[in-house]
């Protein structure tokens, strides 16, 4: 309920009806502000310039007012915010998503050796989460060592820097695990399973085991996958000899494969409306 309750004291000649005012307090949001200016005496500058700041949420502000049109930057303040962030990753899903008790688990399972870390998520900007880590080398292992994955989808992580944007911003490759349901037992070793999935895109990690105790899983390879690729359900396996190899081709699954885009060649929206660079394409 954001509706504003005007109040007025009561005396003999009020008038009660609804009178107009000449101002009025009013909440302004200002989404996509980047975290090193979210500051109260940032708000509080930025907010001047629309009318008189009186709170900014939860925080007081020391009621600093420029009086032109512009919001000028209190450099100090700037400095020292982008201090804080400086160790920051920004971390996303394609597709639903997850709720922040879920990315505290995946925090718990993958990020363990890297000491503390604080995680936020955006108001104004749902399922994207800043991961602060204690130092920016360990953001830097997370970047360098991934992939990661929640729910078999693939974690997207860059790191935070004051231009970059807070959105979940498509990307043109992504690794995805495939799996090769059916394949005959001769041919899961490491490396023919490499060579299948390098049909599909750039093959990263074969599962360690395929033998869990008595039971043979069905094995999994992680693939860089580029969105203009074509993910076809079998593969055409050959040999000059007589190997035994599927007549049919091997059949591939892949696992939380992200939306992707034939036309602007990215993961991360389908070649629909909803691509923000060629949408008109689609309304012919
Ligand atoms: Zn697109």
């Amino acid at each position: 309920m954001r509706d504003l309750l005007i109040l007025k004291r009561w005396f003999a000649s009020v008038r009660m009806t609804r009178v107009p005012v000449k101002s009025i307090p009013v909440w302004i949001k200002l989404p996509g502000l980047s975290l090193h200016l979210r500051t109260p005496r940032m708000l509080s500058a930025i907010a001047s310039v629309v009318g008189k700041p009186l709170f900014a949420e939860k925080t007081g502000i020391d009621g600093q007012r420029i009086d032109k049109k512009v919001a000028r930057a209190i450099h100090s303040e700037v400095l020292s915010e982008c201090e804080k962030w400086k160790n920051a990753l920004v971390g996303y899903l394609f597709g639903d998503d997850p709720e922040l008790s879920a990315v505290h688990n995946f925090i718990a399972a993958n990020f363990k050796k890297y000491g503390e870390v604080k995680l936020f998520s955006l108001e104004d900007r749902p399922g994207v989460f800043v991961f602060v880590f204690e130092t920016y080398e360990h953001g830097q292992q997370i970047l360098d060592e991934g992939p990661y994955f929640l729910d078999a989808k693939p974690f997207v992580f860059k790191r935070w820097e004051p231009r970059v944007l807070m959105e979940k911003e498509a990307v043109r490759s992504i690794p995805v695990w495939i799996k090769l349901p059916g394949l005959s037992v001769h041919l899961r070793t490491p490396l023919l399973l490499g060579v299948i999935a390098s049909v599909i895109g750039k093959p990263l990690y074969v599962e360690k085991s395929g033998i869990q105790g008595q039971r043979l899983t069905v094995p999994r390879v992680c693939v860089e996958l580029n969105a203009d690729s074509e993910f076809p359900d079998y593969v055409k396996f050959e040999s000059v000899i007589d190997l035994c190899l599927p007549s049919g081709g091997v059949k591939v699954e892949y696992e939380g494969l992200p939306p992707h885009c034939k036309d602007c060649k990215k993961f991360g929206h389908l070649d629909d409306l909803t691509c923000p660079i060629y949408p008109l394409v689609h309304l012919k």
